[in-house]
């Protein structure tokens, strides 16, 4: 690997190698790397004139956009700090991170202004607001946003180091309160460096990002991929999963990267107005069924289909090779490309005192990389309890198999202690999930009679199912072993979700005494 660049460092000199190459999609709207690097640099200097000053926290609270790429860059450059937070989370989550943060300017649309004036006047004045419109949002084309810009850049631009602190990606919050991921322009270009190496990502690639830009996939792998590679980044503003395979074809993406829950909804998706020359690779995060694995595959002629590892905290973690082989159900390997990746991502799995603990045993998995966070942000507590002698704590329970290849068994956090024996709750959620009939289920422990804890599951049904109490206690009889059946069910409309559509159980947990008293006994 070369020298380490900071992100304006990649962005710059992409723009000198490929400078008309489209480097960012969105609706109408194509930028090329000449305009991007152009359009970044004046928006620096606007923020600049607005007083963002290096070390200062820059929030973006919208969907998608192609200017929410532009402010990201613009940020970055002045040594500022990006912190892109979900438009949808109530009034109250989106004031603690405003305030946690210390957001000195929020970044939004005109339509949601009123809200955000609202939230600035109860946390007092400690943020300006930037409209999105006023820097382009409406605009007809990247021109049309260049000329709103300011043409004479007259700020100094501070040098930084692959050492600057860059970006905050909030975690999804599935354990407890969302912490603030702190990262560095070293971190972003060695992560996105990582991807092209694992994808063989080449300039005429078409990287189509479903996710929202506060979330690590969007804005590490398929953003800092393409800049990477000097590929196109494809975004849009809300995604729906009718129309899913036509944007895919209409933008020609060639590069995915989802999650198994939405895998499982493209699968029985046909996939429209379909070319067969035209070929995806597609990424994702958790289980998929061999049967959905055979539909990409044979029906969607999706040649590559990898499942890979990684957290807010550690981007690259692990993934399927794309050239070797591909284990399903394994998370893959910790760094797939020799020269990329090899040498960096080191894991080991430990026992609860901390040791390390021989291939086939479960553990939890630590890391040790140079993408590794900087830390939560004003959280030097949660930061140093995570680590342990240098080594990342990442909370997962993992084995590995002689080849290296890593399996994913449960968070310790959702581990269920029955008759003396740890049940994953995430295992009893899948074969539950895997139920025609079922839309969602997550296991929690309540406590039983005896002292012990006994499981109890709540289910949502697929939409207009009729799905009955022994149907589904004969569906787990058949598939889990006696010590692991659930011995309460309850069927509920919703379950509480994380912003990145996890089940939120720590949530769940809270409500255990109400859902069990609602529950009914399987046995
Ligand atoms: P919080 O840390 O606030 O509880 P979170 O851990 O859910 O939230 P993220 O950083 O978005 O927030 O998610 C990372 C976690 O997602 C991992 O630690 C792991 O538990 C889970 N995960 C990631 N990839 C996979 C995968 N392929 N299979 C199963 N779980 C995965
Ligand atoms: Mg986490």
């Amino acid at each position: 690997p070369g020298p380490v660049l900071t992100i304006p460092q990649l962005l710059h000199s992409r723009a000198a190698v490929v400078p008309q190459q489209a480097a960012v999609e969105f609706e109408a709207r194509t930028w090329t790397y000449a305009q991007l690097a152009a359009g970044s640099t004046a928006l620096a200097h606007r923020l600049a004139v607005m007083g963002v000053r290096s070390g200062d926290r820059v929030a973006h609270v919208e969907t998608n956009s192609d200017i929410a790429v532009l402010l990201f860059l613009a940020t970055v450059s002045l040594g500022a700090i990006f912190v892109p937070m979900n438009p949808a989370l109530t009034d109250d989550d989106l004031a603690y991170q405003i305030d946690h943060c210390g957001a000195m300017l929020v970044a939004t649309s005109a339509a949601e202004a009123p809200r955000f004036d609202a939230l600035l006047l109860r946390l007092g004045p400690v943020a300006q607001r930037l409209l999105l419109e006023d820097v382009g949002l409406a605009a007809a084309a990247a021109d049309d946003v260049l000329a709103m810009l300011p043409a004479d850049c007259a700020t100094t631009l501070p040098v930084l180091t692959p050492q600057t602190p860059a970006l905050v990606i909030y975690t999804s919050g599935t354990t407890g309160r969302p912490k603030g991921v702190l990262h560095s322009h070293g971190n972003y270009v060695l992560s996105a460096e990582a991807f092209v190496g694992r994808l063989d990502l080449q300039p005429d690639d078409r990287l189509l990002t479903v996710f929202p830009l506060f979330h690590i996939n969007a804005l590490f792998y398929s953003l800092g991929g393409a800049l990477a590679a000097g590929a196109a980044f494809i975004t849009a503003r809300r995604f729906s999963a009718s129309s899913f395979w036509s944007l895919a074809a209409r933008t020609r993406a060639t590069e995915l990267n989802i999650l198994a829950s939405l895998a499982k909804i493209l699968a029985v998706r046909p996939r429209s107005e379909f070319d067969p020359t035209h070929r995806i690779r597609v990424i994702y995060g958790g289980p998929i069924t061999a049967e959905m694995f055979e539909v990409y595959r044979n029906q969607f002629h999706v040649p590559h289909l990898l499942e890979g590892y990684g957290m807010s905290e550690i981007p690259a973690a692990t993934c399927n090779p794309l050239h070797g082989e591909q284990k399903l159900g394994s998370i893959g390997l910790a760094g797939t490309h020799p020269l990329r990746d090899g040498p960096f991502v080191e894991m080991r799995i430990c026992d609860d005192q901390g040791q390390p603990v021989p291939d086939g045993t479960v553990g939890e998995l630590q890391v040790r990389t140079p993408t590794m966070f900087l830390g939560y942000l004003n959280d030097p507590e949660q930061t140093s309890a995570s680590f342990q002698d240098g080594w990342f704590r990442t909370g997962d329970l993992v084995r590995r198999d002689a080849d290296g290849y890593h399996y994913f068994v449960a968070r310790q956090k959702d581990i269920i202690r029955r008759g003396g024996e740890n049940i994953s709750g995430a295992e009893l959620d899948r074969v539950v999930e895997s139920h025609p009939l079922v839309a969602q289920a997550a296991a929690i422990a309540v406590p039983s009679e005896l002292g012990e804890d006994e499981v109890l599951i709540a289910v949502v049904a697929a939409p207009g199912a009729q799905l009955s109490l022994e149907d589904l206690a004969a569906w787990c009889r058949a598939r889990l072993a006696p010590l692991k059946q659930p011995r309460y069910v309850v069927f509920v409309d919703t379950l509480p979700q994380t912003p990145t559509q996890r089940v939120a159980k720590h949530l769940l947990r809270q409500e255990s005494s109400a859902l069990l008293a609602r529950a009914r006994d399987m046995r």
